[in-house]
């Protein structure tokens, strides 16, 4: 029998009319790149939303094409995250840390109608411009340059009021998003949102064990909004009516520290990256910086334990989450259920080190080779799949992706882990990452964290060489603190008794820096690559 409910379709345009209707005072903060401040209000973005989501139907937009987006973080960007949907688009966000050459590629295979780019990143679209054919490109001056020959200033495209504008009919599936996985392996992937998941990705990660969301917070996503819609974060902030703060192109550590002192920002997400050279810089000068009690989504790759204990101390607290750009992004959060109230302080410690437990509407399992699905004990190992409303179900325009989905539908998340008999997923390795040695697997994640754990360590990254004996071993390639003086043997005694003997590194080498990924991860290909000819002689 059917329900009574009414089957109105969940549609991004009502996140925004429900923003700008309760919260219309709301701000949105945004860092320029000459590091002025722009401010405005949830009145102001809405305007300017619908006047973008206007200026793209008259321009012929047709439903479910793609928009691209060049740009930082920031007002412009947050009004594309609605306006191209509102017009019945797709919001295409390109990642400006990939190749010139990549971008390009990616632009033509999501077909690209127009494109919105930051003036302060022309010099970047110039180096592929002879290889894209956008229709139309609009320029956001953010500061006071000229808008070269043959595009138009983006100010001007939707400068016509919108007041009367009505958002153009959809149905919740239509897409309205579309990020490419970064291609570490092979080419770039597309995956797109719809309406419907991303809202449903929204009110889930703002639930109390989620992000624990609330219109007195204040966020500022230093995950850059090319990469998986910045974790939702700018959909589920103007769901829940928070003040956002945007950093622009300002990612260093004291900018962002400036920014989160003076706007008291209460809720940042980003890379371990981002988060280890901050705390380097509140343990430098422990009294220069007022923070506001703040906690801090972290994820995109293993958060080390000694990390979450560093900025306890700051009482700035770590939740860790897991997802993919293929999971929307987040599938998992590690909050502490209330069976670990009473546990000791290194228990509690051990479970916010893991990717946490599924979000409700996510289904995860784990598999081995065989195809066995394996228990939940917290000591079989195998392959993360999972399944849910916003998890794809396969790529945009790619027919051969069978490999990364099960028969029964499920995504290959290509991650290893074991699942505890709470439901904490901990991961031990990417597929293409692991190191089999003598025929066991050695996992680098929980290597990396012993090393990391040491004071005179700033980050380590651990990767499987070949050997004569053994199939693979680990080399573990490690990043001196600045001017601490360690050795190698220091790190083996250091990591003795820590670990079993045989899943110790077979040799310690140092490195000046852990080459990264474009989304700022530890880019293991490359430093395998750099280790290629390594010989444990
Ligand atoms: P890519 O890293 O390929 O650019 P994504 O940004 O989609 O693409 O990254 C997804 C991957 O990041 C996951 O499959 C996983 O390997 C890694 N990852 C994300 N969160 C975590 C986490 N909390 N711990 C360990 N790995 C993580």
């Amino acid at each position: 029998m059917q329900s009574t409910m009414m089957t109105r379709p969940l549609l991004l345009d009502d996140i925004l009319e429900h923003a700008a209707r309760q919260y219309p005072d709301t701000e949105i903060v945004s860092n320029m790149p000459d590091k002025s401040r722009h401010r405005y209000t949830y009145r102001d973005f809405y305007k300017r939303a619908r006047q973008l989501s206007q200026a793209l139907v008259n321009a012929g937009l047709k439903r479910e094409e793609r928009v691209a987006t060049l740009m930082w973080n920031h007002y412009a960007h947050l009004e594309a995250y609605f306006g191209i949907p509102g017009a019945g688009g797709v919001l295409h966000t390109l990642n400006l840390r990939l190749a010139p050459d990549d971008i390009a590629w990616i632009a033509n295979h999501a077909s690209d109608r127009f494109l919105i780019v930051d003036g302060v990143l022309l010099p970047l679209l110039e180096k592929f411009a002879d290889k894209v054919n956008f229709e139309r490109i609009f320029v956001v001056s953010l500061t006071d340059q000229a808008i070269p020959d043959g595009m138009e200033s983006y100010e001007n495209f939707i400068s016509e009021p919108a007041d009367d504008f009505v958002y153009p009919d959809k149905d919740e599936n239509d897409g309205c998003g579309m990020c490419y996985t970064s291609g570490t392996t092979g080419n770039p992937k597309g995956v797109l949102y719809s309406h419907r998941s991303t809202c449903l990705h929204s009110l889930v990660s703002a639930l109390p064990d989620g992000m624990a969301l609330s219109a007195r917070d204040c966020v500022l996503p230093v995950v850059p909004m090319f990469h998986a819609n910045a974790w939702g974060l700018p959909y589920s902030a103007t769901l829940c009516g928070l003040k956002q703060v945007f950093p622009g192109p300002h990612m260093d550590a004291p900018s962002l520290l400036q920014l989160f002192e003076e706007e008291k920002v209460n809720l940042a997400g980003g890379v371990p990256t981002i988060w280890m050279a901050i705390i380097e810089a509140l343990e430098a000068e422990p009294q220069r910086w007022k923070l506001p009690k703040m906690r801090m989504l972290v994820g995109g790759s293993a958060v080390p334990e000694s990390m979450i204990r560093r900025f306890d101390k700051f009482d700035l607290s770590i939740i860790q989450a897991w997802g993919m750009t293929e999971t929307s992004p987040l599938a998992s959060m590690a909050r502490l259920k209330p069976a670990f109230d009473d546990a000791d302080e290194d228990a509690r410690y051990k479970q916010r080190a893991t990717a946490g437990f599924a979000a409700p509407f996510v289904d995860v399992r784990i598999q081995d080779d065989d195809g066995n699905i394996l228990p939940w004990n917290g000591e079989d190992v195998g392959e993360i799949q999972c399944s849910g409303p916003w998890i794809t179900a396969k790529y945009f325009d790619l027919d051969k992706s069978e490999d990364k989905f099960t028969d029964d539908g499920w995504l290959r998340t290509g991650d290893i882990a074991a699942i505890d008999r709470h439901g904490y997923i901990r991961i031990t390795d990417r597929t293409k990452d692991v190191i089999k040695s003598g025929g066991e697997w050695i996992s680098s994640v929980q290597l990396e964290n012993e090393i990391m754990a040491h004071d005179k360590v700033a980050e380590a990254a651990v990767i499987a060489r070949p050997h004569p004996k053994w199939g693979e071993r680990p080399l573990a390639c490690v990043v001196k603190k600045s001017g601490a003086d360690l050795t190698a043997d220091e790190v083996m005694d250091f990591l003795r008794g820590r670990m079993e003997k045989w899943m110790l590194p077979e040799a310690v080498t140092f490195i000046d820096e852990v080459p990264r990924t474009s989304t700022g991860k530890f880019n293991k290909l490359g430093l395998r690559q750099q280790f290629d000819d390594w010989d444990w002689d």
